[in-house]
């Protein structure tokens, strides 16, 4: 029998500049997906125009290249698919599984039950129908009272309680934005994505994301959730802390070298005085993702010869 060709992605938010963390679910994603002799794309995730930056996804791109990270086929806009969020969302529509909902984020935090995953669950109020005199602003998915698991490949058995840890989620903001949960699911089903690696932030939306691939009717991808790196203030690494910098600062082969580390791969000492090429070769033949550590950790500061 045929083995199936893994498809993997890395996906971005070109909202600043590469950091450390998003180099890690890069790294991670590309070795993943190469190791198996698979495809590798980049999706810019750009849909949140007021949240983009202008030059950052330019940026990002040659960042990568740098790195020797060279992905498959056309890099995907998100900011140019509006049509297919459109058409994914009649279907659901059809299915009956969205509704409108006039609701603020005031009032659903002054009526949420309790906290769960992004703040206040949302309280039903619009689920049966719009109350009266309210106008529609954003476009719900029904979520069912029922428990999702999935067996992430770093993290082991998830399980998430979607109507008490989520709720009935937007599919689309009232500023007419489509919402992340739906461009990722529909974008990854679109790519022929089989495996997403991302770090642990996204761990809480997976199961929201399996639900939207079941309610299209698609097979959902398999997940690995990157360990978080944490800075030397023990927050996540974030544009805060700096972006990943080549030629002003660490060269890319060293710093490839710290980020398998930082995912527990056994990296031969004198790998760092070589090319990415060759770091990257020696990564993708040897990446290990039982060695990937759950935890959050450290990304260490960068290493000091004498
Ligand atoms: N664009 C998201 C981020 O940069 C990642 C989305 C994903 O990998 O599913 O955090």
């Amino acid at each position: 029998s045929e083995k199936t060709l893994v498809v993997g992605r890395f996906a971005p938010s070109p909202t600043g500049p590469l950091h450390i963390g998003s180099l890690v679910a890069a790294v991670g994603s590309y070795c993943l997906a190469r190791r198996d002799g698979g495809r590798w794309l980049v999706r810019m995730e750009d849909l949140d125009a007021p949240r983009v930056v202008p030059g950052a996804a330019e940026d990002i791109l040659r960042t990568l290249e740098a790195f020797g990270l060279c992905w498959d086929g056309a890099v995907l806009w998100q900011s140019r698919r509006t049509a297919v969020y459109e058409e994914a969302l009649e279907a659901l529509k059809a299915k009956g599984l969205v509704f409108d909902c006039a609701c603020s984020r005031r009032e659903i935090l002054a009526s949420a039950p309790h906290v769960g995953e992004e703040g206040g669950i949302y309280p039903g109020t619009c689920r049966e129908g719009l109350p009266r005199g309210r106008r529609p602003r954003a476009l719900r998915l029904r979520v069912p009272a029922t428990t999702l698991c999935f067996n992430d490949g770093v993290s082991g058995l998830q399980e998430q309680h979607l109507s008490t840890a989520v709720g009935d989620f937007i599919l689309r903001r009232a500023d007419g934005l489509f919402a992340y949960q739906l461009a990722v699911v529909v974008d990854d089903h679109a790519c022929g994505v089989n495996q997403v690696v991302r770090g642990a932030d996204l761990l809480g939306s997976t199961p929201r994301q399996i639900y939207l691939h079941e309610c299209l009717g698609h097979a959902p991808p398999l997940y690995y959730h990157l360990p978080l790196a944490l800075g030397e203030d023990g927050e996540k690494i974030s544009k805060r802390h700096g972006p990943v910098s080549i030629g002003c600062g660490e060269k890319p082969a060293p710093l490839l070298c710290r980020v398998l580390e930082f995912l527990g791969q056994q990296v031969p000492p004198d790998l760092a005085q070589e090319s990415p090429g060759v770091v990257l070769e020696w990564a993708v033949r040897h990446f290990d993702p039982a060695l990937i550590p759950v935890a959050p950790g450290f990304f260490a500061p960068e290493r000091r010869d004498g």
